[in-house]
């Protein structure tokens, strides 16, 4: 059994629609397949309609943009009633947030001499709810100012370059609360990847399991190395965390995170799954 826990479609910075994902999730040979768009449910009930008709089983996820001491952490949650209100307030605060900054981006790009007309973004933002910079990576892509999103954030939109643009996001505890509340299970996104050991430090993630606030952690990620799993997994074991494995697959927006390239134990989603229906979610 084949499960990739975190994937994106184009309702957030993803570039294939829900039911593509599903389509290329089957091609890939995968069995189970959890979508997690950025902040926003809309991308669940046409994901698990193609898995109904394609034959694959489809995970209802979202990754919310969560903060710790003002760094930023993604944070996964499984299972967590879409119709949620305190969640739904919450998500429609940092979405409202994620639009808020776009002008000032514009502005900061149009000095750089990259103007990006609005019309251009909008096509890539399509009917997302989620704008992200992706979106404005693949705009520059098409005006001929970058050759990918790659080059994209290396040079101007990742957190460190100059158009990048603070944004809201949810204070973490606060975050992890939201989720189990709304029947889900928590686990943090890639937890060591962009983000060091030093901002988000065992301290921390120890202090969160001790109170059960926490389920897991996504250790195999592209994101970390071989060192940086190994001690994940460990840390896991220790803190009595659930272990998860993803591609955190973007459609072609991002190289090197192909569907299945990191999956999930069996045993640990039939763990996720317990605990959802234990708090009422729907997974
Ligand atoms: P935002 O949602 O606007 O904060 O932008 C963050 C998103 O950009 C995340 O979903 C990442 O997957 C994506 N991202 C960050 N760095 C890169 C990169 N180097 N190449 C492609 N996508 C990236
Ligand atoms: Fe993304
Ligand atoms: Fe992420
Ligand atoms: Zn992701």
């Amino acid at each position: 059994m084949r499960i990739d826990l975190h994937t994106h479609s184009s309702v957030s910075d993803g570039t294939d629609t829900p039911t593509e994902l599903v389509a290329n999730a089957r091609a890939a040979g995968l069995d189970v397949v959890a979508l997690c768009d950025h902040d926003t449910f809309d991308g669940l009930a046409e994901a698990v309609q193609a898995g109904t008709e394609l034959g694959v089983q489809v995970l209802r996820g979202i990754e919310i943009s969560a903060e710790h001491d003002g760094t930023s952490v993604h944070l996964l949650g499984y299972g967590c009633r879409a119709d949620d209100g305190p969640l739904n307030d919450e998500l429609a605060k940092i979405r409202e947030g994620r639009t808020e900054r776009v002008p000032t981006m514009l502005r900061r790009l149009a000095e750089a001499g990259m103007p990006v007309p609005e019309e251009v973004l909008a096509k890539y933002v399509g009917d997302s709810p989620s704008v992200g910079r992706p979106h404005l990576a693949d705009s520059m892509i098409e005006l001929g100012y970058v050759a990918d999103r790659r080059e994209a954030f290396d040079n101007w939109l990742a957190d460190d370059r100059p158009i990048f643009v603070q944004r809201y996001s949810v204070p973490l505890a606060q975050g992890l609360d939201l989720v189990r509340a709304a029947g889900g299970v928590a686990v943090i996104a890639h937890p060591w990847g962009r983000v060091s050991r030093d901002q988000l430090p065992v301290e921390v993630l120890a202090g969160f399991a001790a109170a059960s606030r926490l389920d897991g952690v996504e250790v195999d990620h592209q994101d970390h190395d071989a060192a940086t799993r190994a001690e994940l997994r460990a840390l896991a074991s220790r803190l009595g965390l659930l272990a998860t494995g993803a591609s955190d697959y973007h459609g072609t927006g991002k190289v090197d995170h192909d569907l299945g390239c990191n999956t999930t134990d069996p045993a640990v989603l039939t763990e996720i799954a317990a605990r959802v229906a234990e708090r009422g979610g729907v997974l």
